[in-house]
């Protein structure tokens, strides 16, 4: 990703990081309150329909009790028997034996006297078990439903009568509080009852949402419906609540994104900044045969000299440009720049090489083989140019792809080298898996020798075993003449480090070779280290 597009994604993610938590917060929290709302609808319905189910259900067992037993006819023991059915339970108001379409006995009357319905649904006959009949009237005060039951034999119907609005008395205070409005209704719509919020309002004018469940005994189910002001209200105070919470996160998130956008525009995208305003340098650390003192080449290294920083060293900000990924294109500038510097010294000296570093990121780029052969081109031989890898790279990238890239540039002719070697993990491991030809000793076994170190006899153990895998060995970051001899007697190929030389600019890196072209033809092959 380009350092643009980069800053553009992490604008757009600051920017969403303060607007999408609360909006999200908000959100959720009228889920939350719909939600809480349809429980609550759900728990009033099923308790009002529980409550039905077994008034009705008492209801059935008496009447089916009295068919059982009594007469068509008001004898003293009918009427006693209907008397005794209306007291004995309180939602009973009355009990009637009605033969003929005439009300022939009653609870109520002890005259006897018959009487014709007067109200038509009372005359209904049960398909099976009972029947509820509506009142003449709804919403009045001791308004009754009948309940019959049917005897075919003598086409006896006996009822009860009760007052639907005792159906709902255990909750009817607490739904009106909560703006619930329930109705018990029987199957084809009727309604028996209708109390809370509202006892009038038709349920089709309501607009909150609803839940209706159903007898599973009776034809009747129960409707429950909340109040969208209940709704808006609650979800104000759950909104108050979330929407806190929604704006803390979106602060955190905030500071977050914040820290993270300046660690990259200060690293990744000003390492881009930089190369396009001409802050990088490209620095050649000679490489010495160690045997004979003569210059074999050098690796380049990269500085940069920032206007205000001064100079920043590569362990600073080659991370941030790996991490960006724009270590890629920088790799590729480095190419460019040592044809330029040194296209020239490597023809006339073809001995020479000059190496460069590869990152993790090089084994995921496709272009790699063909920015290599389009810089270098033929301005300089592909077996000049040497290719380092650590250990780790090979670790963080699958093996089977690292190793297809590094045998593709060894099938160009150029060489590899593994880079800091012994400081990573399973080095053995790696040296035998990959094409390596040359072994960079890491500087930590250069610094214990000639110390007490647990460390300073593994260069020995190391050179052996580059050896025995007949690959050239190059002692890095030599810096006393008690080093380098301990290196030459141990046969070590190359050293490098600023006993013969730092990091030198391309002028001064070429200054360096003349020197010490003119100190070897002097001075035969007397090994002594040059020091520019
Ligand atoms: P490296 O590849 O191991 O490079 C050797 C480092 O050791 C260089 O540090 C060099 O200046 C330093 N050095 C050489 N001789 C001596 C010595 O005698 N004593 C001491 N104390 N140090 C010595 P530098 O240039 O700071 O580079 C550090 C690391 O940055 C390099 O380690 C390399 O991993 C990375 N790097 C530098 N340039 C590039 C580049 O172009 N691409 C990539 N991918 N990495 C680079
Ligand atoms: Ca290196
Ligand atoms: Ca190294």
């Amino acid at each position: 990703m380009t350092g643009r597009r980069r800053k553009t994604l992490l604008l757009a993610l600051v920017a969403l990081a303060g607007l999408l938590p609360p909006v999200a917060f908000v959100v959720i929290s009228w889920y939350q309150t719909v939600q809480d709302m349809d429980a609550k609808l759900e728990r009033y319905a099923s308790t009002v329909l529980d409550r039905a189910d077994e008034i009705f259900g008492n209801a059935e067992s008496t009447l089916a009790g009295m068919s059982q037993t009594l007469e068509p006819r008001c004898t003293d023991a009918t009427y006693q028997a209907l008397h005794r059915a209306a007291f004995e339970s309180i939602y009973f108001q009355e009990a009637t034996l009605i033969v003929k379409g005439v009300v022939t006995c009653n609870s109520n009357r002890s005259n006897k006297s018959s009487q014709p319905v007067v109200n038509p649904e009372n005359l209904i006959v049960p398909g099976s078990g009972i029947h509820i009949s509506l009142p003449l009237r709804l919403a009045q005060e001791n308004v009754v439903s009948i309940v019959i039951h049917y005897r075919a034999a003598d086409n006896a119907m006996f009822g009860l009568h009760l007052n639907p609005v005792l159906l709902g008395d255990p909750v009817r205070k607490y739904a009106a509080a909560d703006q619930v409005t329930l109705a018990i209704q029987r199957s084809d719509g009727a309604i028996l009852s209708q109390f809370g919020l509202s006892n009038a309002l038709p349920l089709a004018e309501m607009g909150g949402n609803r839940i209706t469940l159903k007898s599973k005994r009776y034809p009747i189910q129960v409707i429950a419906v909340g109040s969208p002001t209940w709704v808006l209200h609650h979800w104000q105070q759950n909104a108050l609540v979330f929407g806190s919470l929604g704006l803390l996160t979106s602060a955190l998130l905030f500071l977050l994104l914040l820290y993270l956008a300046r660690h990259q525009f200060s690293a990744g995208a000003s390492v881009e900044d930089a190369l396009a305003d001409g802050q990088f340098h490209v620095y050649y650390q000679p490489m010495i045969d160690t045997a004979t003192g003569a210059c074999v080449g050098a690796e380049s290294l990269l500085r940069w000299h920032h206007p205000q920083l001064g100079t920043i060293m590569p362990d600073t900000f080659i991370a941030a440009a790996e991490e960006s990924g724009f270590i890629v294109e920088l790799t590729k500038w480095l190419m460019q720049r040592i044809v330029n510097d040194m296209a020239a010294l490597l023809k006339e000296n073809p001995g020479y090489h000059i190496s460069l570093n590869l990152s993790p990121q090089h084994f995921d780029d496709p272009k790699l083989l063909a920015d290599v052969k389009s810089v270098f081109g033929s301005r300089v031989s592909p077996t000049q140019i040497v290719f380092e890898v650590t250990e780790h790279q090979l670790i963080m990238n699958d093996d089977n792809k690292a190793l297809e890239v590094l045998q593709n540039i060894r099938a160009m002719g150029t060489p590899i080298a593994i880079d800091d070697f012994g400081s990573g993990y399973s080095s053995l491991k790696y040296l035998s898996r990959f094409p390596f030809d040359y072994l960079k000793i890491d500087k930590a076994f250069i610094d214990a020798i000639g110390t007490e170190s647990v460390t300073a006899g593994l260069v020995d153990t190391i050179v052996q075993m580059a050896n025995q895998l007949k690959l050239k060995t190059v002692a890095e970051g030599v810096e006393t003449p008690a080093q380098l001899s301990y290196l030459r007697q141990l046969k070590v190929d190359f050293v490098q480090g600023w006993l013969y030389s730092k990091a030198l600019p391309a002028d001064e890196f070429r200054a360096f070779v003349a020197a010490n072209k003119a100190y070897m033809a002097g001075a035969g092959v007397k090994p002594r280290p040059a020091r520019v």
